[in-house]
């Protein structure tokens, strides 16, 4: 198979005829040859894009709207198709790919389907004798860059709010896992989305990727990514001030309380590391247990991970996949060798799994290591199967080891002390608190970090003020005004 280059309505080769394999990490077999954009492809898409903003842009927002909802039928219909493709390109479980990213995929287009005139300016009180209105107008053409671990899913999330604002997209999917959102693409054809509406091109990071957070016609640009990459997108994009949104990393404190219900804990913790593999930006992948409970709690978790089934991605039976390529399976890995030389000690796992089904893919036993907070497995992200472990005395203590990094994307508490929890809630230095519960997200909930997690919010409302610009309309409305030169 060969892909390629969602451009102005239709699927163009590149022009520099450069292709890049795309592959199954379950065992490295080539899927197909993709497409790679260069410069003067992200040119022509833009153009395209450019041409096509007017009149997206004035459409009736119900009209939008109702493409968004066809979109998200579009998806549903092919739901089996979407996800085996899923399931191969990235390695996530098909029970996963199935049940959780297509639905939610789906929903977020449907939402965003509902949102689009539904999202209202505002008329403000000012002085007397005049009226002032603001309306949201779309910024323009945004670029828009997903990263590998949810490609189908990030998809939606980028796409459908800056959809119903009326902006047009450039969208640049992971060198690793474009074949989701080229099957998107296929789907907004065949539903009716006029040209140019939306672009996808495939193409490196480096070359793609940084054109588009440096391209003078594109006036905002959404990363998802690491925050090194994201620290590069904030210098491309001051050529010409476009607006920028953040989605960067994570190190997630799961804090488990002397009252927590333990089999709760397991259970939603173990959800909040192993789901897709650890490669989720908001994984739990700090445990901070108080010291009473930690062996407890340790002896069941590493007894739920030693049970996880790892395996072939499009068995329903799998409940662990591959990660997604052989160069971040090594440097997950890598990161077990940092443990041990500062002291950690891995309690499970560490390594890639004995059996000749694994032998060929991308896998990693699901790992927890025993470390202190200052070490760099605590510190950095590893974005992988592989949590740490560290105990505590008091919810002080607690509160100064989750806060105790450069990130602030997503936290976990677990306690059963209503007044604790929302304190704690407070207190803690993230975008988004889970009491209880894990990981749970929702198109209408914003998501989004705070210091080297990146600015902004995807989802909800939020997200639709920042694919918009607030124009605020002044009217004079009372003839006798006194003018401020009486003659
Ligand atoms: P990455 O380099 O940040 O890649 C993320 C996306 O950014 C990809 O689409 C990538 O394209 C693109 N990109 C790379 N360089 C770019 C540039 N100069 N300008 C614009 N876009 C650029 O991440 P990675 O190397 O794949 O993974 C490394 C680490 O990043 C992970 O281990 C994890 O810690 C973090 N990460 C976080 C998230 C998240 O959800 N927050 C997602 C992915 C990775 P190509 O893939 O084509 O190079
Ligand atoms: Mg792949």
């Amino acid at each position: 198979m060969q892909t390629q280059l969602f451009i102005d309505g239709n699927f163009v080769p590149s022009l520099s005829g450069e292709t890049l394999a795309t592959l199954n990490p379950h065992d490295n077999t080539v899927i197909a040859d993709i497409a790679m954009a260069n410069h003067a492809d992200i040119d022509r898409a833009v153009t395209a894009a450019k041409a096509a903003y007017p009149a997206w842009k004035n459409m009736a927002a119900a009209d939008r709207g109702r493409l968004l909802l066809k979109l998200a039928d579009a998806i549903e219909a092919n739901a089996d198709r979407l996800a085996q493709l899923e399931s191969i390109d990235t390695g996530h479980p098909i029970r996963d790919t199935r049940f959780l990213d297509v639905p939610r995929t789906a929903a977020t287009f449907r939402y965003f389907g509902g949102m689009a005139d539904k999202f209202e300016g505002s008329v403000i009180p000012v002085d007397a004798g005049f009226l002032n209105y603001l309306t949201r107008e779309p910024v323009g053409i945004v670029g828009q860059v997903v990263p590998w671990n949810f490609p189908l899913m990030f998809t939606s999330w980028k796409m459908a709010p800056a959809l119903a604002a009326g902006n047009c997209v450039v969208m640049k999917p992971a060198e690793l896992t474009p074949l989701s959102s080229l099957a998107i693409a296929e789907l907004m054809a065949e539903v009716g989305f006029p040209k140019g509406v939306v672009n996808i091109l495939p193409g490196l990071g480096h070359i793609a990727g940084q054109y588009i957070a440096e391209h003078p016609e594109i006036s905002k640009v959404a990363f998802t990514g690491s925050t090194a990459v994201g620290r590069k997108v904030v210098q491309a994009s001051s050529g010409n001030l476009k607006k920028v949104q953040l989605e960067l990393g994570g190190k997630g404190a799961n804090i488990v309380f002397a009252d927590a219900n333990i089999a709760a804990v397991v259970q939603g913790s173990a959800f909040g590391i192993f789901h897709n593999q650890g490669q989720a930006c908001i994984a739990a992948s700090r445990m901070i247990v108080h010291e009473s409970v930690a062996d407890e709690v340790l002896e069941k978790f590493v007894a739920l991970t030693r049970s996880i089934k790892l395996g072939n991605p499009l068995d329903p039976k799998t409940e662990m996949g591959p990660l997604t390529s052989l160069q971040h399976r090594d440097r997950v890995l890598s990161y077990v060798d940092i443990a041990r030389e500062q002291g950690g000690d891995v309690l499970t796992g560490g390594k890639t799994p004995d059996g000749e089904g694994f032998a060929k893919g991308c896998y990693v036993e699901p790992t927890i290591v025993h470390a202190k907070p200052t070490d760099r497995v605590s510190q950095e992200e590893v974005f992988g199967p592989f949590m740490t472990v560290t105990t505590f005395r008091t919810d002080e203590e607690a509160l100064a080891i989750a806060n105790g990094t450069e990130y602030g994307l997503g936290a976990g508490l677990w306690t059963r002390d209503l007044q604790r929890a929302h304190q704690m809630a407070r207190e803690i230095r993230s975008g988004m608190v889970w009491i209880n519960c894990y990981k749970r997200v929702s198109p209408g909930s914003p998501f989004g970090g705070v210091g080297a997690s990146g600015y902004g919010r995807e989802m909800g409302f939020e997200v639709m003020r920042e694919y918009t610009q607030a124009k605020s309309v002044w009217v004079n409305v009372d003839a006798k005004i006194p003018p401020y030169f009486p003659r």
